[in-house]
């Protein structure tokens, strides 16, 4: 039987994740974009006690149906201050914390930790005893992540740690789930983007032909251009 279940709603490609725990309970993370998406999720938990809602990070896509469960949210600080400054009014967290967060639940351990990175309030979850971690955004299996607020240092320094953690299974926030291959693989392609950029820089390329130019070598949609141009500026 499977411990847990990833679910992506017909709203977007956002992973949300139901990991069961004890007889009854779920622990559900991340609620897609909007209530639609927070309705499938709902479905799916089937007469299960949520034990809590744990928001990887502050990106409404992850957070759009938060508002319909009525139990414990859980996120970093850093999250909820910015899911507050996007003018976020229903099912803000209601529990969060600057590091890490550790949980003892029907005799699960469940850790959180902030780490930033992919956005400023980006976390991670971790269960030891299954060697379940929960990326968020920090890993887009199969695509191109989104890196308009990236923190490129951070975010490679904080893939690179937690491939040395005893994990088995990771889920990235969007895209199929894995192993730790795809901790490694995000981290080679995010610091192939900035040697890229800083390649272009020194060639003297137009800011609008590195946008071309990563379009093509990272295939990415032009919905999406505009995040690359975002994620342009933040190579040092
Ligand atoms: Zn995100």
């Amino acid at each position: 039987m499977s411990h847990f279940q990833v679910y992506s709603s017909t709203m977007g490609t956002v992973n949300s994740t139901l990991i069961s725990v004890g007889e009854q309970g779920v622990i559900v993370i991340d609620t897609q974009a909007g209530e639609d998406g927070g309705r499938e999720v709902l479905q799916q938990i089937a007469g299960r006690e949520v034990l809590f809602v744990f928001n990887t990070h502050e990106h409404s896509d992850h957070t759009g149906g938060n508002g319909l469960f009525g139990c414990r949210i859980i996120s970093s600080t850093a999250a909820r201050t910015a899911m507050l400054q996007s003018g976020m009014t229903k099912g803000l967290p209601n529990c969060h914390f600057t590091q890490r967060l550790h949980m003892h639940i029907l005799g699960e351990e469940v850790h959180m930790q902030h780490v930033g990175g992919h956005s400023p309030g980006s976390a991670i979850m971790y269960l030891p005893e299954r060697r379940l971690l929960l990326a968020g955004d920090l890993v887009f299996n199969g695509r191109v992540p989104w890196m308009g607020q990236a923190d490129f240092s951070r975010w490679i320094a904080t893939l690179t740690e937690l491939s040395t953690w005893d994990v088995e299974i990771v889920v990235p926030g969007h895209g199929p789930v894995g192993g730790k291959e795809i901790l490694v693989e995000q981290r080679k392609m995010l610091e192939r983007y900035v040697a890229d950029v800083q390649a272009w820089r020194q060639a003297d390329r137009s800011e609008e032909e590195m946008v071309q130019l990563a379009a093509v070598s990272y295939d990415v949609k032009p919905a999406w251009h505009n995040m690359l141009r975002l994620a342009i500026k933040q190579v040092s």
